[in-house]
């Protein structure tokens, strides 16, 4: 038995789960989302409503606090149900604007259409002692039902652009050969590697120069040198403490600094400090780029096929255009050419096609572009949805080879009822098209205005 809420007034309906309620079964109708009473198996319900393409993306409330590990799962705790009701319609509005079957297939959308449906949503790392990799990202774990490392997912969806970095929460070093983060690290000799080191006064003669433990220099008679056998009476006149103060049990080698080694405590590698691999955790947030992403649906996941094509974000590439310009300047020049790539009838192919077939031909596309650049090109997509690529020690000629190249495979995307996608190529050599003072966002705007 499960209660359910009905409010006429905002036709908003939540189901209320309990320990012996069950979910909804794939198929049948949902609710407009959940809230779940406290239970032993409220984790586990909030992991499988998070994990399944239909309810993934579903308003889901807690009665009560949260625990550490559900706060990022769950929708903001409100005190009364209007309030929840509430917060569900304005979630409800926002996932109103995207394709709902796009939600369903991509994982990448999902977790993008998560931040876009709740304003100030942020992906948020959480701390579990006891997981091998000590930090991981609920809400990406769950959407994706722990099928995806969640640190690497978050991570290649900020390379392209669609997440922004926030807060620093931590930085931690894991072990290279397992990736674990559970590191006992201890001081050794540097002599022959073994722990078991102590440390030890240590005394400095001045008459012969030579160093001890304190406690070969002592006698009843106070202080002797048992090298040179000098009386040592004043300190910094006869003799001095040395920065020397371990001594290895092992093979009496004395040190004033101990090696570190790094002791992998889930799989025993020894490493340095030097080779563990540090790892920083930050807070994401949804970037303007995945924000029309999020909202251009399926034209944004043919585009997303071209970033295979050496792609990199449009800041650091937007600084090596900026750099290659300032170069340009100066004689002897190394030329290069600029193409900014377009689709214009991308959007009406992708309708009158459909998303299946449509989708197959721009892979294929993206495939044969691929074959046209070089290793050292390197391209970039416009928040226009132009895809720009940078060719490197290339002549106007060579980069207006490359263009003709791109526009003849206009014909390689003939249907067999003639319709075929444009494909309008703008071309830019240096120095020849020069113009002083001109930087890469002036240059971009430029030629994707003409
Ligand atoms: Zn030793
Ligand atoms: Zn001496
Ligand atoms: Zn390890």
């Amino acid at each position: 038995m499960h209660g359910e809420e009905l409010n006429a007034r905002a036709a908003i309906r939540l189901l209320r789960l309990d320990d012996d309620s069950v979910l909804p079964a794939e198929g049948e109708p949902l609710p407009a989302g959940f809230i779940l009473s406290a239970g032993k198996k409220r984790a586990e319900r909030i992991e499988a409503i998070r994990g399944r393409n239909d309810t993934a993306l579903l308003p889901l409330f807690l009665d009560g606090e949260p625990a550490a590990g559900e706060i990022e799962l769950v929708d903001a705790p409100s005190s009364s149900e209007s309030e929840m009701e509430q917060t569900a319609e304005s979630i409800l509005e926002r996932l109103g604007e995207i394709d709902q079957n796009l939600i369903r297939r991509n994982l990448d959308f999902r977790l993008l259409a998560f931040l876009f449906s709740r304003k100030n949503k942020t992906l948020r790392p959480h701390l579990d002692p006891y997981s091998p990799g000590l930090y991981s990202y609920p809400l990406a774990e769950a959407l994706s039902m722990q099928e995806l490392d969640s640190d690497r997912w978050i991570q290649d969806l900020f390379e392209k652009g669609y997440l922004t970095e926030g807060v620093l929460v931590d930085r931690i070093r894991r072990c290279p050969k397992c990736d674990g983060a559970h590191i006992n690290y201890v001081e050794t000799c540097p002599s022959c590697d073994s722990i078991d080191i102590h440390q030890v006064p240590f005394i400095h003669c001045f008459t012969c120069g030579r160093v001890a433990p304190q406690e070969k220099f002592l006698t009843d008679s106070g202080l002797q040198c048992p090298f040179c056998h000098t009386k040592l009476r004043h300190i910094g006149s006869d003799y001095d403490r040395p920065l020397e103060n371990y001594e290895c049990r092992d093979c009496s080698h004395t040190f004033n600094e101990p090696k570190i080694a790094c002791y992998c405590l889930l799989c025993g590698k020894r490493s340095t400090p030097e080779e563990l691999v540090p790892r920083s955790f930050r807070e994401y947030a949804l970037s303007d780029k995945g924000f029309m992403a999020v909202r251009s649906g399926v034209t944004e996941e043919m585009y997303m096929l071209l970033d295979t094509l050496n792609y990199m974000k449009p800041e650091p590439f937007n600084y090596i255009l900026d750099w290659m310009l300032r170069l340009a300047q100066r004689p002897p020049v190394d030329p290069f050419g600029l193409l900014v790539v377009s689709f214009p009838n991308l959007d009406e192919l992708s309708a009158t096609m459909g998303r299946h077939k449509s989708l197959q031909l721009f892979d294929a596309l993206a495939k044969r572009l691929k074959e046209l650049i070089r290793s050292t090109d390197i391209s970039t997509r416009t928040s226009r949805h132009n895809l720009v690529l940078l060719l490197p020690k290339t002549p106007k000629t060579g980069a207006g080879i490359v263009a003709s190249r791109i526009r003849d495979l206009r014909e390689f995307t003939r249907q067999p009822d003639g319709t075929v996608l444009d494909i309008a190529v703008k071309l830019a050599g240096f120095p020849d098209d020069l113009r002083r003072g001109e930087t890469a966002e002036l240059l971009l705007e430029r030629m994707q205005g003409e």
